[in-house]
């Protein structure tokens, strides 16, 4: 099946899979199937030996059922902008992407509700319900290309999700394709259902469980009223101190983002203006929403903390098209960055708000350590990192050098009381760290759930969970396991 297991007849189930879909959506050229090779993190590169691109839900079903009656595992594929590797087929596994899943099922606005196929880009539910005065809240920063899909596996969450939650608070039901080929569904259109949440299982599951293949989601109303905030400050400790001010004093922002020098430079840079002044250690954004009296107040408050703080000037935004600008650059950032450097590796761990600055300061220090720069662009409201880590991948040793230095932010994460990963999930990039946050029982624990949905783990193998095969008999994780004094690895159920 994978790794050492029985090898598969590629050329076989091609013949088959070209049998049961419709013309042009197997894709088997060596060129064509290259763009499959890597997800949003170019560290991690295998190509698939076949893709599929089915249209509908039966053929999802089709395809999946073929796959479970000859031992094939399979890797869903949303738009590929991951960040953990989620996507990426690195045993031989049939790729199952969604790109041609791509409409709207339903537009419900008395409920509140829309339903679509995994394959629609996550800004055009907003984009299609925006006119009515409604909008999808989840906003990843990749939003004008990652798919609701995607979203769902990864339990994405993005710059407004401080206030409004993520992923999992915005799906109501799901139509899910189990990895025996047969169709449930999991949740409905109600906010409660009498049941286990398996919906709440299943989002955040990076592929493990199965392939939604529509998704019922929830709508907000659009607020009266909305204030983006930027103040800048000459020391990162300052925007920091800010950010717990602002919260201490019961402000709930829908948004609060911090960009370090490193990363205003580059967006002013890629856009040829001084949005932002180049010479602050920090800017941090506030977006503050309700109705206009409770607005106009939390702008007086939040203002003034952040002058307490010590920021040097606040400017505000209260026109879309300005506020529009001011996020502009956030959202741009790692391309931003992509542009100064040919390659980067972007981290994903979370500490608690308090911690934010100590953890910030000793992430400089590795990064003099380890001689690779580091630029810092995260959810300030959240605690949730995103170290980029700037590398040239034509340096001897470097890509060893970068999970090196990734591996050790990770460790500070976790010492600050953290976690190992805020939104961006485990896939094959983090798994030989879950060891860090989880005994062997709760690992054992996860597998059972996982091989309740799917026996044969044909779903996306070798995502999230550490194994010796992925992960080296020298893994870290036997090395906890021993300091914990435990003899159970938990292996018996990989
Ligand atoms: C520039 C940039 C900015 C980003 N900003 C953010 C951010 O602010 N917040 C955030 O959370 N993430 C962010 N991301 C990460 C990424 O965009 C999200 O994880 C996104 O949800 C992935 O969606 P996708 O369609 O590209 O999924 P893919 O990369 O194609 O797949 C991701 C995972 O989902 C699984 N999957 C895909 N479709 C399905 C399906 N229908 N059913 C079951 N499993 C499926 C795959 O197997 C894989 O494990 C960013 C990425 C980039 C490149």
């Amino acid at each position: 099946m994978t790794g050492d297991g029985p090898r598969i007849d590629w050329p076989r189930l091609q013949r088959r899979l070209l049998n049961l879909l419709p013309p042009r959506t197997v894709v088997a050229a060596r060129q064509e199937l290259l763009a499959y090779d890597c997800d949003g993190l170019s560290l991690h590169r295998h190509q698939p030996p076949l893709v599929v691109l089915p249209e509908t839900t039966e053929q999802v079903a089709a395809v999946v059922k073929l796959c479970a009656d000859n031992g094939v595992p399979f890797v869903a594929r949303g738009s590929g902008t991951g960040l953990s590797g989620g996507a990426v087929a690195e045993s031989e596994a049939l790729v199952i992407a969604t790109s041609r899943m791509r409409s709207i099922l339903k537009v419900d606005l008395p409920n509140r509700q829309v339903v679509v196929q995994p394959g629609v880009i996550n800004s055009w539910v907003t984009r299609a319900v925006a006119g009515e005065g409604f909008y999808y809240a989840p906003d990843p920063s990749s939003q004008v290309v990652c798919s609701i899909g995607g979203n769902v596996a990864e339990n994405s969450g993005g710059v407004h999700c401080l206030k409004y939650g993520v992923t999992s608070n915005h799906v109501l039901g799901l139509e899910v394709v189990l990895p025996d080929g047969s169709v449930t569904q999991l949740g409905g259109n109600l906010a409660e259902m009498p049941e286990l949440d398996l919906r709440g299982v299943f989002i955040g599951s990076e592929g493990t469980l199965g392939i939604a293949t529509a998704i019922t989601l929830r709508l907000l109303q659009a607020p009266q009223s909305v204030a983006v905030l930027l103040a800048d400050f000459t020391a990162m400790e300052q925007a920091g101190e800010a950010v717990r001010l602002v919260t201490a004093a019961g402000v709930l922002p829908a948004g609060m983002e911090i960009m370090d020098n490193f990363t205003i430079n580059a967006v002013d840079d890629l856009f040829g203006r001084d949005e932002y002044p180049r010479d602050a250690a920090a800017v941090l954004l506030i977006e503050l929403d309700g109705q206009e009296r409770e607005v106009a107040a939390a702008v007086a408050l939040t203002s003034s903390l952040c002058h307490q703080a010590g920021a040097r000037t606040i400017r505000q935004a209260s026109e879309a098209a300005d506020r529009a600008l001011l996020w502009k650059g956030r959202k741009s950032a790692f391309a931003a960055v992509g542009r100064i450097t040919p390659t980067y590796y972007v981290q994903d761990g979370v500490v608690p708000r308090g911690a934010l600055p100590g953890v910030l300061a000793a992430i400089e220090c590795l990064s003099r350590q380890f001689n690779l720069p580091v630029a810092n662009v995260f959810h300030a409201g959240d605690g949730n990192l995103h170290p980029l880590i700037l590398y040239k991948a034509d340096e001897p040793g470097v890509n060893e050098r970068v999970q090196q230095l990734g591996a050790e932010i990770l460790r500070l994460c976790l010492e600050a009381g953290g976690s190992i990963t805020g939104e961006h999930g485990v896939g094959s990039d983090k798994r030989c760290y879950l060891d860090w946050m989880f005994s062997a029982d709760d690992l054992a624990t996860m597998q059972l759930v996982r091989r309740a949905f799917d026996p044969d783990a044909l779903a996306n193998p070798g995502k999230i969970f550490p194994t010796p095969a992925s992960c080296g008999e020298s893994s870290r994780r036997q090395a906890v396991l021993r300091q914990q004094g435990s003899n159970h690895t938990g292996a018996e159920l990989f």
